[in-house]
């Protein structure tokens, strides 16, 4: 067991980078050794826990933190699978500090005892991301034939799209790499915007990393199932199947993955038309629940995905198999609520045409979708002209007489083109300082309701987040990071302690 956690401190000003040490017992891993050098040095900090490369399932997550300008205060985010490369470089923790003249791509690679293995390349951004694929695909894409043949062994690549030059809610995208291959499972540390903090505040805009440091993780199955089997009376690998089934497949509900089994049991609970829902009688909403859902969404979900088990990894070995994907599209509940039925967009091409367009601009797929659903409202209720907002239509947002496929789709090419007027910066959609301060200016020039209807988790002056999407009292509490599942997201009220 390590008992010392490096850092490899980069100043992305110079390219000169330095380790240190830290003594395990004074920080215990990624999170609190990263709010450390964060309040220190005010760092974008990139980090695994002390049992990163070991057998243990979830082990290999790796963690972004540092202060954040769309939350207002410290904020962590993290992606599964990307630790498992990250273990490679033979440091705990990457932190950057300082910003680089110009964008830039981060080349990190430890080849053997060599410690000569940081460099950074300018990168012209506008150019890349125009190119190929589009967007954050194309960083991936560009990132990959300039670095990947550098690689021994495994790398991997972490990148933003366009949003996180615009906005202050882009995030930071990743695929697992296979035999030279980018697959197309994308994996996100979406929340907090710490895609355009990386890229505004430190002018990185890919990070390309891996090597050849093999430690010596914690590997002993033996020993590993003897402590599960006192605690849970089951062995490592059963106890693993059980608690995933939800992730995998539920047989009560004869579906699996988060989008499966919650469409499967929200009922009432469901959410829709920027939470407009929430204000019609439980019987309306079982009545569009059971319409559009049951007999639309989620049967398209079913047929299409998990009847021909389309399921793949995050790249971390797991029998979680949570990646629900229809061809390159992938299916998580969060993205496709936010993008889905909070816009009004009820049918899996449709919400497959703007999830996959806010994921092209690297977008927190969760916080874009409630930017698009207030947008959408403010356009229905008459509050802001599509001209203003650089669009030329408003949206369809009433359960009366609903389309479950047109109206979809009409939703569907209204919040693309919201999209483009966000990262084109089209008429009122300049999203530099934030969606809260946006609503505030607006409400203030031309009318309140237009910040009423907008629905966030608020922190300090002007920090912000879309809330997780479950209707239930722990997602809207006031913590000190929220967006995240840091609380009790239970259907209960609990009184205060
Ligand atoms: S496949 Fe899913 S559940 Fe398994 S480690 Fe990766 S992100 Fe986590």
């Amino acid at each position: 067991m390590q008992n010392q956690q490096k850092v490899l401190f980069i100043d992305a000003a110079s390219g000169y980078y330095r380790i240190e040490s830290y003594r395990v017992g004074d920080f215990f891993g990624p999170i609190d050794l990263g709010l450390f050098l964060a309040g220190k040095h005010n760092s974008f900090n990139v980090g695994v826990g002390l049992l990163a490369g070991s057998i243990f399932p979830g082990s290999n997550r790796l963690f972004f933190n540092c202060f954040s300008s769309s939350w207002g205060g410290f904020y962590v985010s993290s992606m599964g699978g990307a630790g498992l490369v990250f273990d490679n470089l033979g440091v705990n923790m990457v932190s950057i500090i300082g910003r680089a003249p110009v964008p830039s791509i981060l080349y990190l690679n430890r080849v053997h005892s060599e410690q000569k293995y940081v460099e950074m390349e300018p990168v012209d951004l506008q150019r890349v991301w125009a190119a190929g694929r589009g967007g954050i695909y194309s960083l991936f894409d560009h990132t990959y034939d300039r670095f990947g043949g550098r690689y021994e062994d495994a790398s991997r690549i972490l990148a933003v799209g366009p949003s996180a030059l615009c906005t202050d809610f882009g995030a930071i995208g990743s695929v697992p790499i296979a035999k030279g291959k980018l697959s197309c499972v994308d994996t996100w540390a979406g929340r907090g915007g710490l895609g355009s903090q990386l890229l505004q505040r430190h002018g990185i805009a890919a990070i390309i990393y891996g090597g050849t440091y093999a430690d010596e993780d914690f590997r002993d199955r033996k020993v590993a199932d003897q402590w599960f089997v006192e605690k849970y009376q089951k062995k490592l690998a059963a106890k693993d199947l059980e608690a995933t089934a939800k992730y995998r497949f539920e047989p009560k509900f004869e579906t699996g993955g988060t989008f499966g089994v919650n469409y499967a049991t929200l009922g009432g609970r469901i959410m829709f038309f920027n939470y407009k829902s929430i204000y019609m009688d439980e019987s309306e909403r079982l009545e569009i629940y059971e319409k559009h859902i049951v007999n639309h969404y989620l049967k398209q979900f079913n047929e299409e995905t998990i009847k021909p088990k389309q399921q793949y990894t995050c790249g971390e070995p797991c029998p979680a198999v949570c990646k629900k994907m229809n061809n390159e599209f992938k299916k998580d509940y969060e993205p496709y609520q936010a993008m889905g039925p909070l816009c009004g967009i009820f049918d899996q091409r449709a919400a497959e045409k703007l999830n996959h367009h806010a994921d092209r601009y690297g977008f927190d797929a969760i916080s874009a979708g409630g930017v698009l659903a207030w947008l959408m409202e403010c356009l229905a209720e008459n509050l802001i002209t599509p001209d203003e907002l650089g669009v030329n239509t408003t949206p369809v947002f009433s359960s009366k007489g609903f389309s479950t496929v047109t109206d979809s789709q009409h939703n569907a090419d209204l919040g693309v083109a919201l999209l483009d007027s966000i990262v084109l910066k089209r008429g009122l959609c300049d999203f530099t300082e934030g969606a809260r301060k946006l609503a505030r200016r607006l409400a203030r020039e031309k009318d309140k309701k237009i910040l009423d209807i907008f629905v966030y988790n608020a922190n300090a002056r002007k920090g912000w987040m879309v809330p997780n999407q479950y209707w239930t009292p722990g997602i809207l509490s006031p913590m000190p990071m929220m967006g995240k599942y840091y609380l009790n997201d239970g259907t209960d009220f609990i009184p205060p302690r």
